[in-house]
């Protein structure tokens, strides 16, 4: 017989740890279900500095190993599957995973949220090679190079920053005028701009991206702009 929790939680972020954390602290035994991605989107994050207690530098993947070792400390259960149906019509909830079949009294969904497209047709045939979300995974493939990032927040200027140390030269692309970062960023954002390593590219909406060769063309409605190797969006 099929045993039924008392607490499933699907996703292993931040916020399913914190969840495991307290859950199992009032003894509900939860269970994580962590999804492909073991840690949440934070583990590509290089310094984390707003995290309260963390005075010292940490990045995203230690800081999601301490916060696994403390749901398992507590006795949450880990298990790797990902989530592809729930029935809640009746309790227990039959939540189907990808390798087995779980069933639950209750469930907290902590899936985060997926990287955001700008909503152009040749956006997937580009993904993964001119077209990236994620730096760190792919940031190796940038160096030396011109790269151009989409977006105005905190990510975007983060990856900025990071970005800074290796590449050629990078285009921050914002569809409004202004940045919506912290402040702390953006005086560092600020010193790249005037040491002319961020070029800041604001009220720029990109209607079309041609690729040509191995490089690829950013056009702002029809007048051609610049080419780049990659287009990192964090919009
Ligand atoms: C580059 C970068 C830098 C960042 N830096 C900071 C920072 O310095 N400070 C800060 O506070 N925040 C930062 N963030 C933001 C932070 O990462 C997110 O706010 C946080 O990860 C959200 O946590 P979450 O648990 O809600 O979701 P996520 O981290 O998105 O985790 C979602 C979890 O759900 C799982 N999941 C999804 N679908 C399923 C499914 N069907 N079945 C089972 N599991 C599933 C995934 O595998 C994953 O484990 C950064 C983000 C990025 C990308």
């Amino acid at each position: 017989m099929t045993k039924i929790f008392k607490l499933l939680i699907i996703g292993a972020g931040p916020s399913g740890y914190t969840a495991a954390i307290y859950a199992s602290r009032l003894n509900l035994k939860p269970i994580i279900i962590t999804g492909i991605n073991d840690g949440g989107q934070i583990i590509n994050s290089n310094n984390i500095e707003n995290w309260p207690g963390s005075y010292k530098k940490i990045n995203g993947y230690k800081l999601m190993e301490n916060m696994k070792k403390q749901a398992l400390k507590f006795n949450t259960k880990i298990i790797n599957d990902e989530i592809i149906k729930i029935n809640f019509k009746k309790k227990p909830f039959k939540i189907f995973g990808k390798l087995n079949i779980y069933l639950s009294k209750s469930i907290i969904i902590a899936t985060g949220c997926k990287p955001k497209m700008l909503g152009l047709n040749i956006e997937k045939k580009l993904y993964g090679k001119n077209i990236s979300t994620c730096t760190n995974c792919d940031g190796f493939f940038y160096k030396n190079k011109i790269v151009a990032v989409v977006g105005g927040g905190n990510h975007a200027a983060e990856e900025c920053l990071i970005l800074c140390k290796f590449t050629k030269k990078i285009f921050l692309i914002h569809r409004n005028n202004k940045l919506k970062i912290d402040n702390i960023l953006y005086k560092k954002i600020k010193k790249k701009i005037k040491k002319k390593k961020i070029v800041f590219l604001k009220n720029f909406i990109i209607k079309n991206i041609k690729k040509i060769k191995n490089l690829i063309l950013i056009k702002k409605k029809k007048k051609k702009l610049f080419f780049l190797k990659t287009l990192l969006l964090k919009i």
